[in-house]
């Protein structure tokens, strides 16, 4: 996948090295870096879509795409982190609120972190059935609930969250809202300890009275949720290119080990059962690309994604443990070494497994068309 807009590979080259020289340090502590935004900032990245007027990139989806691809060969989590960051960016340009357009500079120059708030302890797949509710007040709003398994939930302080404003309307009554975490009724709560992908900053927050202006309503109830899931189609199609960035690195590592390391007199890579293991690892990621790829068209063209995003996503979901436990088991006891960052690149194939919808959930939506 190569980037049309111009910079965009130099770009991302200086940040995937600023990536490789500190995510080890990152999740051995297992801390999210707040210093990732500032460094994307400075290199541009976080206007990625944010038109050329504005300060941003203008960069069309499929270059997001073949980006969280390339920095997800670093870390999937850091990858995942920023794109979430930007995305309130973006949908924050489109409002028609000057306030919101100042929350998307400040997102741009990493003053501000953004999060989208949909997952609450008790909804994950069915969100239609979230109970963080929103009461309409002279003004505004009156939001109460908790959000849970929030990327960025570490630092987030402009939130893109969704709650309940008529229960008995179900998906019908749920609206989006603009939080600032600096004012009053915010809370945050735990940020998670995970079997890897702390970058992510996955976590809690709890909304307690807090209030919003009617200006804040982002989008009213019916098109909150159908904005949403709109939208999740560029996300699944950037988790599953994430995917690919994933075992493509795997690849390339257990390829140039192979090489070096000789067994039974020949390079490993020359043994029938690896080089077949691999090929077949090659072949995940070649159908993974050409599947991303078509949704990511889709999407540029302003057509509907959702088949293609789906199937993209379940590949994903499906071929990326397996392929790099392979690329793995071809670099013996070395592939275990936590310098060659595999068992991270496990730990995030699981969390993309879940990530804007699980692989069951691509499969109902495959299925649904029958
Ligand atoms: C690291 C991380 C970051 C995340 N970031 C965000 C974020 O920024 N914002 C946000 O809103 N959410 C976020 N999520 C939450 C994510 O969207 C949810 O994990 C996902 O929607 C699944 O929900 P759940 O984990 O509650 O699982 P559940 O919905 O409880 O499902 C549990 C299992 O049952 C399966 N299942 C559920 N229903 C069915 C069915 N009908 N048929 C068959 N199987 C089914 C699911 O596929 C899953 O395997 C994040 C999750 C992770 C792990």
């Amino acid at each position: 996948m190569s980037f049309q807009t111009s910079n965009l590979e130099a770009i991302s080259d200086t940040f995937s090295s600023f990536l490789k020289a500190h995510r080890l340090e990152w999740e051995k502590s297992q801390t999210a870096p707040r210093n990732l935004f500032e460094k994307a900032a400075e290199c541009g990245l976080l206007g990625l879509e944010t038109p050329v007027r504005f300060g941003g990139l203008g960069a069309p989806f499929s270059d997001k795409v073949a980006l969280a691809r390339k920095l997800s060969e670093h870390s999937m989590a850091a990858a995942f982190a920023l794109i979430n960051s930007q995305n309130v960016a973006s949908r924050l340009r489109g409002s028609d609120h000057a306030r919101h357009h100042e929350m998307a500079d400040e997102i741009l120059s990493a003053t501000r972190i953004g999060c989208t708030a949909l997952t609450e302890p008790q909804a994950g797949s069915d969100f239609s059935s979230i109970t963080t509710t929103a009461t309409q007040t002279a003004d505004g709003w009156i939001i109460n609930g908790s959000k849970a398994w929030i990327t960025n939930a570490a630092y987030a302080d402009t939130i893109m969250l969704y709650a309940q404003t008529d229960a008995s309307k179900g998906w019908r009554g749920i609206a989006s809202f603009v939080i600032d975490a600096r004012k009053p009724g915010f809370t945050r709560g735990e940020i998670y300890r995970l079997i890897g992908g702390h970058i992510i900053g996955a976590g809690e927050f709890h909304l307690k009275d807090y209030h919003v202006d009617a200006a804040d309503m982002l989008s009213p109830p019916e098109e909150a949720f159908k904005y949403a899931m709109s939208s999740i189609n560029g996300a699944r199609t950037y988790v599953a290119a994430m995917c690919a960035g994933m075992m493509q690195n795997a690849l390339d590592l257990a390829v140039d080990y192979g090489r070096d390391r000789t067994a039974f007199g020949r390079p490993l890579v020359e043994h029938q059962g690896l080089k077949w293991s691999l090929s077949d690892v090659a072949t995940h990621i070649a159908a993974l690309d050409a599947l991303v790829g078509k949704a990511a068209q889709l999407i540029d063209a302003g057509e509907d994604a959702v088949l293609a995003a789906a199937h993209a996503k379940k590949l994903a979901g499906e071929v990326t443990i397996p392929s790099i436990t392979a690329c793995m088991q071809a670099m013996g006891a070395n592939g275990l070494r936590e310098e060659h960052f595999l068992g991270q690149h496990l730990a995030a194939a699981k969390i993309a497994a879940f990530t804007d919808g699980s692989t069951e959930m691509m499969k109902e939506r495959i299925a649904a068309q029958f």
